[in-house]
C-alpha cells in the first residue's frame, strides 16, 4: 500500500487505492452496526436512561446504532467537567496544546476511511463527500494549530511607556474564555463539530459539543479521536440530545462562556440574542443558512457553467449551506443553458451513495423528504414550471430510503420560494434582462453566504466588486457556489448567514475564541 494522503488536490482525482480503502472500511463497518453508544463526559463513556435508534437514510432497515440521549443532568455534568478542566488546560503552554491537538489530527487521518463510512451511512452523502468532510476536519485541527504558532500564542510585546524615571512595559495577551459550547448541524456532523472544537481547544477553552439529533454518530466518533489522542479528561465533552432540551439548556447554562453554533437562521439568531441577553454579553459565533445564487452572463462558457451548477445544486442532495439554489441567467443564453442542465441532470445516478457509481444519495432526514414533496407542489401551484424532477422515488431500489430527484424549476420572480432556504436538491432559475438586474436580485436576499458567476474577465471584476456574499467564485467548473477547502477558501457568511464577518479557517477566525488583556507592568 502506498502512503498516499488525502488532500484538497487528491479529492479531485482520487487514485484507485482510495476507493479500495473506503470499500474495505464500509464492509467492516456494516458487520458491526447496531451497537450502543454512550455520551462522553469527563473522559468517560456515560450511559443515560433514554436511547434513540438511529437508522440510515439510505435504507431505514439499517439500524446504525442506539445512542444514549442527554438530559439536563448530563448537561450539568458536562458543563461541570468542562469548567473543572479549564484551569489546567488554559495553564498548559500553548505549544503543548498544539502538540496534543495535532495528535487528534493524525488520529482522524488514521481513521479517515472508517469515519467517512459512518458519516456516509449516517447522512447519505457519497464517499467523496464523506471522505472530504473527515479529512477536512483533520485539516481544521492542523490549521488552527498553525495559526496559534504563526501568532506565537497571541502574546505581543508593545512599546514601553515613554517615561524617563521608571520602566513601564506593555503587552497584549489574548486569553481563553472558559467552557465553550459547540452546537453542530446534521449536514456536516463531523467537520462542523470538529472544526469549531479544534479552534476553541487550541485557544485554551474547554468544550461541550452537542451534535444534531439526526446525526449522533459523528460526534461520538470525534469524541473517541480526542480521547484516544490523550486530551485530558473534561477538556472535551460530547452530548447527544435534542436542540430544544439539551441545546437550550447549554445556551441557558450560567457557566457557558461562549457558543459556536452552525445551523439555521432562526436558531442561530435565537442563540445570538440569548448570548447578549445575559447579565453581561457573551460571545456567539453563529454560522447560519444560505440562499446562494449564481449569475450566468451571455459571455459565459456555458458547458463549464452547467457543470458547476449541477455540482453545486445537487451535490450532497442540495443539503450544503453553500448549495446553489438560485440561477439568474441572461435571457440570450437561457435556452442553451437549460438544455445543457437538463442533459446533465438526466445523467445523474441516484442510489445507495456507498456505491461508487451513484453520485446522489438520499436526503438526510424524513422531514426533508416530506418537505421535498411540499415544495415541489408549491413550486407548481404558484406559477413555476418544473423543467425536470419534483419526484420522490418510491419503488425498488429506493423504497426504504429518502430519495428525491434533482429538480430544476423556472419560476417567476414573484415566487415566494425564491426567499426560502429549502435545503434540498431543488434549484430555481429565472431569465434576466441584464447583469445589473441579476446582481440586484442576488443581493436582495437576507442571506449572503456563497455566490457564483460565469462570464468574461471584465464582468468577473464587476461581480467581485458588487456581490454581497462571504464566499465567492467565478468561472469555477468544480462548483458554482460550493467546495471550499480550509486554507484555500475561508468560509463564512454575510448578512443573515453569519454574525461575525469572519470566516472559518481564515487568518481572523481564532481570535474570536480569545479575549484581549492589556498588561502594563511598572518596575
Ligand atoms: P438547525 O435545525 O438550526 O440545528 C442546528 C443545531 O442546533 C442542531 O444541533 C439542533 O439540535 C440545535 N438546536 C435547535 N434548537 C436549538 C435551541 N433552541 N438551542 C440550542 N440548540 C438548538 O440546523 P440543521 O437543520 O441541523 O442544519 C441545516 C442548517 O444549517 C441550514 O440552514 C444550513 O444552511 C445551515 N448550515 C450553515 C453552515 C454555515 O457554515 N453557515 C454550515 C452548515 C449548515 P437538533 O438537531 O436536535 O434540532
Ligand atoms: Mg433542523
Amino acid at each position: 500500500m502506498s502512503d498516499f494522503k488525502l488532500t484538497y488536490s487528491t479529492m479531485f482525482n482520487p487514485p484507485a487505492e482510495l476507493h479500495q480503502q473506503f470499500e474495505r472500511a464500509m464492509a467492516v463497518l456494516k458487520h458491526d452496526l447496531g451497537r450502543d453508544y454512550g455520551l462522553f463526559i469527563d473522559g468517560k463513556n456515560v450511559v443515560s436512561l433514554n436511547k434513540i435508534e438511529k437508522r440510515s437514510p439510505i435504507d431505514q432497515y439499517w439500524l446504525l446504532g442506539r445512542f444514549h440521549m442527554a438530559g439536563e443532568s448530563e448537561v450539568d455534568a458536562a458543563m461541570a467537567a468542562a469548567c473543572k478542566a479549564f484551569a489546567g488546560w488554559r495553564a498548559t503552554a500553548w505549544q503543548v496544546r498544539v502538540e496534543r491537538l495535532r495528535k487528534v489530527a493524525r488520529l482522524i487521518e488514521d481513521r479517515v476511511y472508517r469515519i467517512a463510512a459512518a458519516v456516509s451511512l449516517e447522512t447519505g452523502k457519497n464517499r467523496m463527500e464523506a471522505l472530504g468532510e473527515v479529512q477536512e476536519t483533520a485539516v481544521f485541527f492542523d490549521h488552527y494549530c498553525d495559526l496559534m504558532e504563526q501568532n506565537q500564542g497571541f502574546d505581543q510585546v508593545l512599546p514601553n511607556d515613554p517615561l524617563d524615571d521608571f520602566t513601564s512595559t506593555n503587552r497584549s495577551v489574548l486569553k481563553p474564555y472558559g467552557a465553550w459550547v459547540v452546537i453542530a448541524p446534521y449536514n456536516f456532523p463531523f467537520a462542523l463539530a470538529g472544526g469549531p472544537s479544534a479552534a476553541a481547544l487550541v485557544a485554551g477553552n474547554t468544550v461541550v459539543l452537542k451534535g444534531a439529533s439526526e446525526t449522533p454518530w459523528a460526534g461520538r466518533l470525534l469524541a473517541e479521536c480526542i480521547h484516544d489522542a490523550g486530551i485530558p479528561d473534561g477538556v472535551f465533552n460530547y452530548l447527544n440530545g435534542s436542540g430544544s432540551v439539551v441545546g437550550q439548556a447549554l445556551v441557558d447554562h450560567p457557566q457557558t462562556a461562549g457558543i459556536t453554533f452552525t445551523g439555521s437562521y432562526d436558531v442561530g439568531m435565537h442563540i445570538a440574542r440569548a448570548q447578549l441577553d445575559k447579565p453581561y454579553p457573551k460571545p456567539c459565533i453563529a454560522e447560519m443558512g444560505g440562499k446562494n445564487a449564481v449569475i450566468v452572463s451571455r459571455h459565459a462558457d456555458l458547458d463549464r457553467a452547467a457543470l458547476g451548477i449541477i455540482r453545486s445544486a445537487f451535490g450532497m442532495q442540495g443539503q450544503k449551506c453553500s448549495a446553489l439554489s438560485r440561477i439568474y441567467v441572461e435571457k440570450q443564453v437561457a435556452e442553451r443553458l437549460i438544455a445543457l442542465l437538463t442533459e446533465k441532470i438526466h445523467a445523474i445516478k441516484i442510489g445507495d451513495p456507498a456505491v461508487e457509481s451513484n453520485w446522489m444519495g438520499p436526503v438526510v432526514t424524513r422531514k426533508a423528504y416530506e418537505n421535498f414533496a411540499t415544495y415541489s407542489t408549491q413550486l407548481q401551484q404558484q406559477g413555476a414550471r418544473l423543467i425536470t424532477g419534483g419526484e420522490q422515488l418510491k419503488s425498488e431500489p429506493y423504497v426504504a430510503g429518502f430519495y428525491c430527484t434533482p429538480t430544476l424549476a423556472e419560476a417567476p420572480l414573484s415566487h415566494p420560494l425564491w426567499t426560502v432556504e429549502m435545503f434540498l436538491p431543488i434549484v430555481m432559475l429565472a431569465r434576466v434582462d441584464s447583469l445589473d438586474q441579476a446582481m440586484q436580485l442576488t443581493n436582495a436576499s437576507q442571506y449572503g453566504l456563497t455566490a457564483g458567476f460565469y462570464g468574461n474577465d471584465e464582468e468577473t471584476g464587476w461581480f467581485f466588486d458588487n456581490v454581497e456574499a462571504g464566499v465567492t467564485y467565478a468561472n469555477r467548473p468544480q462548483g458554482a457556489t460550493t467546495g471550499a477547502w480550509p486554507g484555500y477558501q475561508p468560509f463564512g457568511g454575510w448578512k443573515g448567514s453569519g454574525n461575525t464577518g469572519k470566516a472559518i479557517a481564515s487568518f481572523y477566525y481564532l481570535p474570536q475564541y480569545l479575549r484581549e488583556q492589556s498588561q502594563t507592568r511598572v518596575e
